[in-house]
């Protein structure tokens, strides 16, 4: 019994060390993030990836997601995890998010001047925006200074960002469709009121959290299949997220899921590396008019 309580003191000091060595490091990153986004955006440390989005019925590129990415000098490679919930927490998250609708205008500007067909882009931005900067101004000014079609641009919002500020968010989303501008619902069901925000709030688009594909059983089929449908019913749009494999694709194109977004079609990254990824892979982007026939 000793012997066993022994290791067990022993198991327990090394997991506290890994435990310490890991919230130290945590700490550091945590404080340089704070202390460096300024530096960040004005240097471009931070690139935009852009992650590819296929209409489940045509095989076609209907848009891209644009995520954040942190190439640090000291630090190396950031991860939105490492910054995103951080900038948040500060209230500096305002300080990204206009880097990053300024960076989204720019390519949807440098995709006319090349005569590519459009091909939207969805941003996501954070609860805490909305108390620090004035949103749909910055993407006007975005618009008009590039010349762009406005509904060129979707605002993602996550659904956890719902269960606070509720009616300032309401009034924004009222206010961006109002203008133009579809606005999708990020994450749906991975928070603890995933129907009440659909009853409460208009989307134009419902992104499946990702984690009902993770498990992807019986019982995730089932709620996937459900959560489609409901949709349809209320009239609002549907994309699943991390879509991986061949099979989930099968599945989610039987029941009729429009659009999807994950590995399975390429991961994200900078624009230049999707235009060839989409060559290679010989995924057109879709037209105008198709996207009326199908969606928005
Ligand atoms: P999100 O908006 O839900 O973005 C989807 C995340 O899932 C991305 O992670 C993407 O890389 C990842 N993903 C996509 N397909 C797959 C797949 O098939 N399998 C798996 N396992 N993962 C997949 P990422 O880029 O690390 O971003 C994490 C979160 O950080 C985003 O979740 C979003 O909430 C936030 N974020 C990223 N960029 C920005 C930004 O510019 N502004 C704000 N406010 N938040 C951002
Ligand atoms: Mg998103
Ligand atoms: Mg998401
Ligand atoms: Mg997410």
């Amino acid at each position: 019994a000793k012997a066993a309580c022994d290791s067990i003191k022993r198991e327990r000091g090394r997991a506290y060390c890994v435990f310490s060595e890991h919230l130290r490091q945590e700490l550091a990153v945590r404080s340089y993030v704070i202390a460096h986004i300024d530096e960040a955006v004005e240097n471009g440390y931070i690139e935009i990836y852009y992650q590819p989005v296929v209409r489940t019925l045509t095989g076609n590129l209907a848009g891209m997601e644009a995520l954040a990415r942190w190439h640090d000098p000291v630090y190396g490679f950031l991860r939105p995890n490492q910054f995103i919930p951080v900038l948040e927490e500060e209230r500096l998250i305002d300080k990204l998010d206009r880097y990053v609708i300024r960076e989204c205008g720019r390519q949807l500007r440098r995709q006319m001047d090349a005569h590519q067909p459009i091909v939207p882009i969805s941003f996501n931005v954070s609860r805490m925006d909305f108390q620090l900067m004035d949103v749909l101004s910055e993407i006007e000014s975005v618009v008009r200074e590039n010349g762009l079609p406005r509904d060129c641009l979707r605002i993602e919002i996550t659904e956890t960002a719902m269960v606070q500020d509720r009616n300032r968010i309401l009034e924004m989303i009222d206010r961006f469709r109002g203008n133009g501008y579809p606005v999708w619902l990020d994450d749906f069901g991975s928070g603890y009121s995933s129907l009440n925000v659909l009853k409460d709030y208009h989307f134009d688009e419902l992104k499946i959290d990702m984690e009902f594909l993770r498990v992807f059983n019986d019982t995730s089929r089932k709620i996937i299949t459900s959560v489609v449908m409901m949709a349809k019913a209320i009239g609002i749009h549907t994309l699943a997220e991390g879509v991986e494999t061949r099979e989930q694709v099968e599945f989610l194109r039987s029941i009729g899921c429009e659009k999807l977004q994950g590995y399975y079609y390429g991961r994200p990254m900078p624009y230049d590396e999707l235009v060839a990824h989409c060559r290679e892979r010989h995924l057109c982007a879709e037209t105008r008019q198709e996207e009326r026939i199908y969606g928005e």
